[in-house]
C-alpha cells in the first residue's frame, strides 16, 4: 500500500517499541499518523518522548475514538488487543484494513526470516539462534516480540540477510494469509497461556500452528519432539520437518537449566538448516550469555545466589526453574494472578522447594494450594510487599542455597512490568549485602 498522504491510526502506542516504530516508520512514508490509546499521556511518557521530532497529526489518548477507526485507510493494532475489540469491529465493518506492526515489517523485508514461536523459551531460543548465525560470520537481525522492532532496519536489510523474529501467539493470531511468512518455523512447546484472549486452549493452538500452516512446501519446521503435543504438529508442516530429539549436541552452556539444553538444541538445528557450520554452532552456544530476566544471576551474597526470573510468567516455566538447581531453591511466586491452573506446579513446589515466599495478589490463592499439598512439605509464607518476600527467604536461607524470583504471574499489580519488577528484586537483592549475613 502507499502510505504518502493516508490516513493511519496506530492503536495501542504501547510501551513495549512496537507502537512508537510503527508510528514513526509511517510518519517517515508520508502517512497522516493518529497515534491512540487507552492509557494516558502520564502513563505512555517515554513512549511518547521517543516519538519527538516525528511528525504525528493527531494524539487521542487516554480513550479511543469512532472516528479514528471507521474514517482511516489503515489501523495498525497492537497485538495485545483482544480480538472482539470494539473498535476493531467498527474498522472492519467501515472496510478499513487492519494490520500489525510485524506484518508492516513482513511485507517489506527483503532477508531469511526465522520465526521462533511457542509457550517458553520463545526469546532465549531465538536469542540463540542469532548468536550461532553471528558466530558463523553471517549478518542478521533480531526482533520481533522481544521489543525490539526491526521497521527501522528494513532498508539495511539485505536478501542475503537473516531475520531472527519471536513471535507471539497474539502476533500470529492476526497475521493475514497473504503476507510472506517465516520461511524456517521453530516451536519451543505448547502449553497453556493467554486463554483469556485466544478464548480456548484449541484456539491458542491454532495461532501457534499458523507459523506452519502459512508457510510454502519450501518451507521448514525445527519441532522440539519433547513437548507431546509440538511433536503431534509434524502432520501439519507444508514443508520438510526437522524434529529435535535429544540434547546430546549441545555443548556445555553459560546459563542453568535442562530447558536450555533443549532450547539449544532447537536453535542449533535450525542454524545447522540454514547453513552454519558445526563449529560455529558450539562457539554461539557456548558464548551466549542469556537474556536479562531469565534466571539471571544478580548477586551472591554470603554464599547464597539470587536469580531474577522475573520472565516467568507462566507455570512451566517456574517449574523450569525449579528442576534447574541441585539444591532445592527458595522462591518468590506472586503477581497479578492470570487465572492459570497452579495444581501442578504447587505440587512441585510442595515437594522440590526449600521454601516459597507467596507475594501479591495472588498470594493467598498461592499459598493455600501449596499449604494443601501433602506433607512433607516446603516452608511457605504470605506477603503483600516483594522486598518482605526476599527478606523472609533471605533469613532463612543457608550458604550454597539459591533464592529465585520466578513469579508464574503478570507484574502489574505492583510493578510496571516484568522489567521493572526483575530490576526491584536486583536491588533488592544487592542492598542485602550491605546490611550484612542474617544473624542465625
Ligand atoms: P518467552 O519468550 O517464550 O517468554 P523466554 O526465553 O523469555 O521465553 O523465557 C521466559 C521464561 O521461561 C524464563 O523464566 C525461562 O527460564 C523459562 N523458559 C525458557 N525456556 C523454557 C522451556 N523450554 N520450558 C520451560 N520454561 C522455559
Amino acid at each position: 500500500m502507499e502510505l504518502a498522504g493516508r490516513r493511519v491510526t496506530v492503536m495501542g502506542l504501547g510501551r513495549h517499541g512496537g507502537g512508537v516504530a510503527a508510528a514513526r516508520w509511517l510518519a517517515e512514508r508520508g502517512a497522516i499518523v493518529t497515534v491512540t490509546d487507552l492509557a494516558d499521556e502520564r502513563t505512555l511518557s517515554d513512549s511518547i518522548a521517543e516519538l519527538a521530532g516525528v511528525s504525528i497529526a493527531a494524539w487521542h489518548l487516554a480513550g479511543h475514538r469512532d472516528a479514528d477507526f471507521t474514517e482511516a485507510d489503515l489501523v495498525v493494532v497492537n497485538p495485545a488487543v483482544r480480538p472482539d475489540n470494539r473498535f476493531v469491529a467498527a474498522a472492519h465493518a467501515a472496510n478499513v484494513p487492519t494490520t500489525l506492526e510485524i506484518e508492516l515489517f513482513l511485507g517489506c523485508c527483503r532477508g531469511r526470516v526465522i520465526g521462533v514461536t511457542g509457550s517458553n523459551g520463545k526469546s532465549t531460543t531465538a536469542a540463540m539462534i542469532a548468536e550461532i548465525l553471528a558466530a558463523d560470520g553471517r549478518r542478521n537481525w533480531f526482533g520481533g516480540n522481544i521489543g525490539r522492532s526491526l521497521l527501522a532496519d528494513l532498508d539495511a536489510i539485505t536478501a542475503a540477510d537473516w531475520v531472527v523474529l519471536e513471535l507471539s501467539s497474539f502476533q500470529l493470531a492476526r497475521l493475514s494469509r497473504g503476507v510472506r511468512w517465516p520461511e524456517m518455523a521453530v516451536v519451543t512447546n505448547c502449553t497453556a497461556n493467554h486463554l483469556d484472549w485466544h478464548g480456548s486452549m484449541e484456539a491458542y493452538a491454532s495461532a501457534k500452528q499458523r507459523l506452519l500452516l502459512e508457510q510454502s512446501a519450501c518451507g521448514v519446521a525445527v519441532l522440539n519432539g519433547g513437548d507431546p503435543i509440538v511433536r503431534s504438529w509434524h502432520q501439519l508442516a507444508r514443508g520438510q520437518v526437522l524434529m529435535v530429539d535429544g540434547d546430546n549436541d549441545v555443548p556445555e552452556l553459560k546459563l542453568p537449566g535442562e530447558h536450555n539444553r533443549r532450547n539449544a538444541a532447537c536453535a542449533a538445528a535450525a542454524a545447522r538448516r540454514a547453513g552454519c557450520s558445526p563449529d560455529a554452532i558450539r562457539r554461539g552456544l557456548e558464548s551466549f550469555r542469556g537474556l536479562p530476566h531469565r534466571l539471571e544471576l544478580v548477586a551472591e551474597i554470603d554464599g547464597r545466589r539470587f536469580y531474577n526470573d522475573s520472565m516467568a510468567t507462566t507455570p512451566e516455566s517456574v517449574m523450569a526453574a525449579v528442576d534447574t538447581f541441585a539444591n532445592k531453591p527458595w522462591l518468590l511466586v506472586g503477581g497479578h494472578d492470570k487465572g492459570f491452573d497452579f495444581a501442578p506446579l504447587a505440587a512441585k513446589l510442595a515437594r522440590q522447594a526449600r521454601g516459597v515466599a507467596c507475594y501479591g495478589a495472588v498470594r493467598e490463592r498461592m499459598m493455600t494450594m501449596i499449604e494443601d499439598q501433602p506433607a512433607p512439605r516446603c516452608r511457605c509464607e504470605s506477603f503483600v510487599e516483594l522486598a518482605d518476600a526476599l527478606q523472609w527467604c533471605w533469613l532463612q536461607s543457608r550458604a550454597e542455597e539459591v533464592i529465585v524470583l520466578s513469579p508464574a504471574c503478570a507484574s502489574y499489580d505492583q510493578f510496571r512490568d516484568y522489567r521493572h519488577r526483575g530490576e526491584t528484586f536486583a536491588i533488592l537483592a544487592r542492598a542485602l549485602a550491605q546490611r550484612g549475613a542474617p544473624a542465625r
